[in-house]
């Protein structure tokens, strides 16, 4: 496996931010108005399970969604209003332009990125495709569009096994980007040539192995449900490694009451909800080494709040636009991966991805 260097400490990972506390009667007032304003503009909520469990829980009472990325996207296709306002991070909210394109999408924070997404800049990237030629380029969900539009397939963390391995059935070989620990974790199970871009993510990344295994100790009976944007040796001892909407899957189904959970703390708003008997624990990320810059809680996905989305409907700005010769580009690897699905009858929804 080779890697492009590329100094990830590079990325500045903000502060999570620290929003003023509202009591119960001023949230159910800025919710109310928020509803009422998403009614008049024709708006609907489309919500990452990341974010905090109000936004979560306004988006659904309004009939708007919660769910991973790629089903965020979809449902702005399918849904009628005119503008989308996408509580998440950035590349969530080009994701639905570039499916929407004659729909409005907004964001409470366009600052809201992603630690991915951040550190595969296009420009470096595509001279990275450039200088390997002869591979197939598959980039995960969490890109830019211009990274999208220099791809010829987009996958998300749940249906990234079967179009690798896929491709290497047809002797491709595979350059892989931006999430070194996911790309190393297919490229384990489906034993594809593949060439990784160095990137991860701040959050999953801290996901620490030896804390993970004395905790276990401590539950013997929990399941432990790792996203596989984690590192290696924390995958290992996973007894479900999946998407976001994977892992909400296990949590209902599986017959332990208890489960060790490692991706971010915001997923848990789903998991009680379509599990409430169930004890879930965080899996740990202070251990020994550990700087914990996150503590298992996305800062950019922190950005989201009832306040700054109240703030976006009033002033109707913090659109994403993408030019349209990038968005026509970048389609055509996300139909490539939807198009798969439904030819092996894959269904989307359980293949979510961050
Ligand atoms: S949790 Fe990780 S992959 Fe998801 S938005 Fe945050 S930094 Fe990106």
């Amino acid at each position: 496996m080779n890697s492009q260097p590329l100094n990830l400490t590079k990325i500045v990972v903000p502060e999570h931010p620290q929003w003023p506390s509202l009591s119960d009667q001023e949230k159910q007032a800025i919710k109310a108005r928020i509803s009422r304003k998403l009614e008049q503009q024709n708006a609907v909520l489309v919500a990452h399970y990341y974010t905090d469990a109000e936004l979560q829980a306004l988006a659904e009472e309004t009939g708007g969604c919660v769910a991973d990325s790629l089903e965020m996207a979809r449902f702005g296709t399918v849904h009628s209003a005119d503008t989308l306002v996408v509580c998440g991070v950035r590349f969530m909210g080009e994701t639905s332009k570039i499916l929407n394109p004659e729909k409005r999408v907004i964001m409470p924070d366009l600052g809201a990125t992603c630690s991915l997404d951040e550190g595969c800049p296009a420009d470096q990237f595509t001279a990275f495709c450039d200088a390997h030629s002869d591979h197939t380029v598959v980039v995960y969900a969490n890109t830019s569009a211009e990274v999208k539009a220099r791809s010829d397939w987009v996958v998300t963390s749940g249906i990234a096994l079967p179009i690798v391995k896929h491709l290497a059935e047809q002797g491709k070989k595979i350059l892989w980007g931006p999430d070194r620990h996911l790309g190393s974790y297919v490229q384990r199970v489906t034993g594809a040539e593949m060439l990784m871009w160095p990137g991860s993510c701040v959050v999953h990344e801290e996901f620490k192995a030896v804390a993970l295994e004395r905790i276990r100790r401590l539950h013997p009976d929990a399941a432990v449900l790792v996203h596989p944007e984690s590192p290696e040796n924390v995958i290992q001892q996973a007894d479900v490694i999946g998407s976001t909407t994977a892992l909400i899957k296990a949590v209902s189904e599986l017959e332990n009451k208890e489960f060790i959970v490692a991706t971010d703390g915001g997923i848990f708003y789903k998991m009680q909800q379509m599990a409430p008997d169930k004890v879930l624990i965080e899996a740990p990320t202070a251990g020994e080494g550990a700087t914990c810059v996150s503590c298992a809680h996305c800062p950019w996905m922190g950005m989201n709040s009832l306040q700054n989305l109240e703030q976006v409907l009033d002033s109707g700005g913090n659109e994403i636009h993408i030019d349209e010769a990038i968005r026509a580009r970048a389609v055509i690897p996300i139909k490539r991966m939807l198009d798969f699905a439904a030819q092996q009858g894959i269904g989307m929804q359980d293949k979510g991805n961050a």
